[in-house]
């Protein structure tokens, strides 16, 4: 272990801050009394909130590159630190391709916490069918995994779900329960409990749910006022867990379910927010490229 010094970093795929007052907005409308509570508004776009060891702030997901923000480069921003978008001149949907690879296997945020010394690991569970369908050439690694791999860190997995020792990306295992059924359902806030305890022994914690992207693309608002409300639960099962010295931050890779008017990805800001000391060190972040130099030059000794 690095220091005392704990980052949970929770990746939310396809969510940015759009304006208020509006109906398209399903954050606007969900029920979140906990993040309500933290920040005294929604979790929309408006002035920057900087308060002691509480930061939000919209950043930039576009990267200087025209067209809308995708899923392969902004993670990869977001994870690496470097500009993926520029690297391949736009902005590419979904899984990386050969270059993106290359980018995080020098630059991946766990492997830049495990390079210094730092305990770092992936909270998310994977299944065996996973690799089964990597190994067929039918799926292609997603960013976070490719970060996974890069720092040759191992996956965590269904029995280390059942004892509560990582998360599904759906928070609640009910994606899970279709293909599996010997894992039991989760409460949203015991999920967050769960991510909570793995932090307790490493200095990052990288977690993903891409549930927020899937919904905004089908521009199904009562399937995205369900999930605000468990984002709401888990964020307050994590936050209520957390040991005092640990930070959480939040973020995303592009905008999606703040604009349920279209099924396609927004220019819109994503949120950086940000409990705990780290808060102090990420009040001039400007863009997703800047969210992993901050998180290790905390955590650096
Ligand atoms: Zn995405």
């Amino acid at each position: 272990m690095l220091s005392a010094k704990r980052v949970i970093f929770i990746f939310l795929d396809g969510i940015g801050l759009g304006p208020g007052g509006n109906m398209t907005n399903p954050f606007c409308q969900a029920s979140m009394p906990n993040l309500m509570n933290l920040l005294g508004r929604p979790l929309i776009e408006g002035p920057v909130i900087q308060e002691g060891d509480l930061l939000l702030n919209g950043i930039d997901a576009c990267l200087d590159v025209d067209g809308i923000p995708q899923s392969a480069t902004g993670q990869t921003s977001l994870f690496t630190g470097q500009n993926a978008s520029k690297i391949l001149g736009y902005h590419l949907p979904a899984f990386p391709n050969e270059p993106l690879i290359q980018v995080i296997d020098n630059y991946s945020i766990l492997k830049q916490v495990t390079d210094l010394g730092g305990k770092a690991t992936f909270a998310n569970a994977y299944t065996p069918h996973y690799f089964e369908l990597v190994e067929r050439g039918e799926r292609m690694h997603s960013a976070t995994t490719l970060c996974v791999l890069a720092a040759q860190l191992n996956f965590r997995t269904l029995d280390d779900l059942r004892r509560g020792q990582a998360v599904y990306w759906d928070i609640t295992n009910e994606h899970l329960l279709h293909q599996d059924t010997s894992v039991p359902a989760n409460s949203a806030i015991r999920a967050g409990q769960h991510l909570a305890h793995i932090s307790h022994d490493h200095n990052l914690v990288l977690y993903e749910c891409f549930v927020p992207d899937l919904i905004g693309h089908r521009k199904d608002l009562g399937k995205a006022l369900k999930f605000l409300e468990q984002l709401d639960a888990f964020l307050h099962g994590v936050i209520e867990t957390m040991e005092p010295q640990t930070s959480i931050l939040i973020s995303s890779d592009h905008g999606n379910l703040e604009d349920l008017s279209t099924g396609a990805h927004t220019c819109n800001p994503v949120p950086l927010l940000v409990v705990g000391p780290l808060a102090h060190h990420c009040r001039r972040l400007n863009s997703i490229m800047d969210v992993t130099p901050a998180i290790v030059s905390f955590l650096e000794p």
